[in-house]
């Protein structure tokens, strides 16, 4: 079973540009992949808003899933759901580029029990890239990394409260925003000002591309 990388273990080449990459919404469809998981279930997801849970509901009820409901199923998913995402397009191969020149590690925030899920999915579909299971904002743990190395670093995550964290903890960082599911994605928080916004890896890799070189 693979073993919860740390901060400490981590090895981040001293002067190569890194890039910290999130997984959810950014290299795997989280909404269709969970989305699928609920319905197995018998409950279904309507997007009308960002958010999570209380996009979820019962079959015919108005009234979104109480929390508890909602969290089971999350944690749930984590266990025995989560190895079932697609992975989003163009995201492997423009990493692979990526990381003949840049480290590349995987920032995900997850609960504890999805490490086997999370690691099997990633190294299925060729992101083989070490990997820190995270909670909480990641604008602290950004700047640990981003210290290890005198080269550019980059952060790509779907959640503005990540990047708004990141550029207050690390201003150095550059950052994108994507958000995979085009369902969520006019309903997400971005501030294209402050943190590059991208709709798929074919503008956001050459974006990635210039942020290293
Ligand atoms: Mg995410």
């Amino acid at each position: 079973m693979p073993q919860p990388l740390t901060l400490s273990d981590l090895s981040i080449h001293a002067d190569a540009p890194l890039l910290i990459v999130d997984v959810d919404e950014v290299l795997a469809h989280f909404m269709t992949g969970f989305e699928r998981y609920v319905r197995r279930h018998g409950y279904e997801m309507r997007i009308d808003r960002f958010a999570l849970f209380q996009n979820l509901y019962r079959p015919g009820e108005t009234e979104s899933l109480d929390f508890e409901t909602g969290k089971a199923l999350f944690d749930d998913f984590f266990r025995d759901g989560a190895g079932d995402l697609d992975p989003v397009e163009g995201a492997a191969d423009a990493l692979a580029t990526l990381s003949t020149k840049a480290g590349v590690v995987i920032l995900t925030n997850a609960p504890a029990h999805a490490l086997e899920s999370r690691t099997g999915w990633l190294s299925t579909h060729g992101f083989d890239y070490p990997m820190i299971l995270h909670s909480g904002l990641k604008g602290p743990t950004i700047l640990e990394m981003s210290r290890r190395t005198s080269g550019p670093a980059c952060f790509i995550d779907d959640l503005l409260p990540n990047l708004e964290s990141s550029a207050e903890a690390a201003p150095a960082v550059k950052r994108f925003q994507i958000i995979a599911d085009t369902r969520l994605r006019p309903l997400a928080p971005t501030a294209p000002d402050r943190h590059g916004l991208h709709e798929d890896w074919t503008t956001l890799g050459p974006a990635l591309e210039a942020a290293v070189r």
